[in-house]
């Protein structure tokens, strides 16, 4: 180019230093150009995905990671609003003793005051209310959530609710279980006053407020039945993740429910074929560390791909505790680093029971053993906002939990079968066209 120039003026004795000039001058100019250059066709592309019709309701908000979209290895997906509809409708109800049959004509309704009520947060898994009836004047602490969780704080038997929770997960449904405890007006004002203390700490607020409710009220509590809401798959969820995982990415779904819905969730969307098998890591197969290499010795043994990992939360736990000791040490960083290259090597991965937290943390250890993958996460609410943020780049859908998702990714689309035009097709067209411009620029 500075030929050029120095060959467009009159040749004189000046030509060596006007040609140097030039050079000086293309150095800066050049690489700015391309640089706009580049801005300019991310803005393209942005324009592009948004004006698809495929993609209705799309919205790129970070337009930097355009070809990003394109070379995702890992696909991590978030279950509930994200495969499925979170439109809830009651399938069954459980009681102790009683059999209901509901009458939706016949109304139930008694006027409670409400004294307390403990909102719901995904670490402690449940849910609360304290009421006082008006006639009998009984104080009655109500709480649901988990069945995992409130089972553990009844001292009851309740072999029966196990029996029938899992007839109902292995149907796909969620559970949520029922339970209270009657408090005498003497505990329930002594419970209030270190509450209302609590409340006014100006520092660990939560944690102090977490204590007394299980000091006084999550304990000795009395099951009162379960409930199992059907929810129902997006459109297209099979036929999008199967051809995810045709084009080379790795589908592992990440989901706070229970393992035998998750497994129920995963045959429905196609996550699971009929050839596949279910192969699990958890609390019964790996209880301590050296069942959990000798599992995975199996597992790498099993030559077929045709597999699908489920991992539960105990499980979950030991690989965080060995994702903190990998850091330092080579022996337990060979150990994880097995496991996730010989859960990359099946069909898909499943991680049941996981909080925000440990959604998070899943990864951030793939990012540290797998570097070069590049990994997306999709997930429609509050709870999925670590994961998104930790990704190379966040998709979030707006659903009915709300925008927090949304805001926060890099991409925001309406349903999950939108994945497929913008992940294979303006993904790949935008990486193809960026890296053949930044190939020219080298
Ligand atoms: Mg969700």
């Amino acid at each position: 180019m500075s030929l050029l120039l120095t060959l467009s003026r009159p040749i004189s004795s000046r030509s060596a230093i006007y040609f140097i000039r030039f050079i000086l001058l293309l150095t800066c100019i050049i690489p700015i150009s391309l640089r706009v250059n580049l801005d300019t066709a991310k803005f393209v592309y942005k324009y592009y995905i948004e004006n698809d019709h495929e993609l209705y309701g799309a919205k790129v908000r970070n337009s930097d990671i355009n070809e990003e979209l394109g070379r995702v290895d890992i696909l991590l997906t978030d279950k509930t609003g994200t495969l499925t509809q979170n439109d809830m409708s009651l399938a069954a109800l459980f009681h102790m003793t009683l059999k209901y049959t509901i009458n939706p004509k016949k109304e139930y309704c008694t006027t409670v005051n409400v004294l307390q009520t403990f909102q719901f947060s995904s670490t402690r898994k449940r849910m609360g209310v304290i009421v006082k009836d008006p006639v009998s004047q009984k104080i009655i602490y109500i709480v649901k959530g988990a069945d995992t969780v409130i089972s553990s704080f009844s001292n009851e038997p309740n072999y029966w609710l196990q029996e029938s929770l899992e007839t109902l997960s292995r149907q796909g449904l969620r559970n949520l279980v029922y339970a209270y405890k009657e408090l005498s007006p003497y505990y329930y004002e002594t419970m209030k006053q270190e509450f209302d203390d609590a409340i006014m700490q100006m520092s660990n607020r939560g944690t102090r407020i977490d204590e007394i409710v299980d000091k006084y009220l999550d304990c000795d509590l009395k099951l009162i039945g379960a409930t199992a809401v059907d929810d129902k798959l997006q459109l297209e969820v099979p036929q999008t993740i199967e051809c995810l995982i045709q084009a080379g990415i790795k589908v592992w779904m990440l989901t706070g429910d229970k393992l035998e819905t998750a497994l129920s969730i995963a045959t429905s969307s196609s996550l699971k074929r009929r050839i596949d098998i279910f192969f699990e890591f958890t609390q019964a197969t790996c209880q301590d560390l050296e069942f959990f290499v000798y599992r995975i010795y199996q597992l790498s043994r099993h030559r077929s791909k045709n597999c699908v990992i489920c991992v539960d939360s105990f499980v979950i736990d030991l690989i965080n505790r060995l994702y903190h000791l990998a850091k330092t040490q080579d022996y337990y960083r060979k150990i994880l680093s097995n496991f996730i290259m010989v859960c990359y090597s099946k069909r898909a991965v499943i991680f049941t029971r996981c909080s925000p937290y440990q959604k998070k943390e899943l990864v951030e250890i793939i990012k540290f053993l797998l570097p070069k993958m590049r990994i997306c996460a999709i997930g429609d609410g509050g709870n999925d906002v670590p994961m998104l943020q930790a990704a190379h780049c966040g998709i979030g859908i707006e659903g009915k939990e709300g925008r927090q998702a949304a805001l926060i990714s890099d991409v925001s689309v309406h349903t999950f079968k939108q994945l497929k035009p913008l992940l294979l097709y303006h993904g790949r067209l935008a990486q193809f066209s960026l890296l053949s411009e930044d190939a020219s620029a080298a």
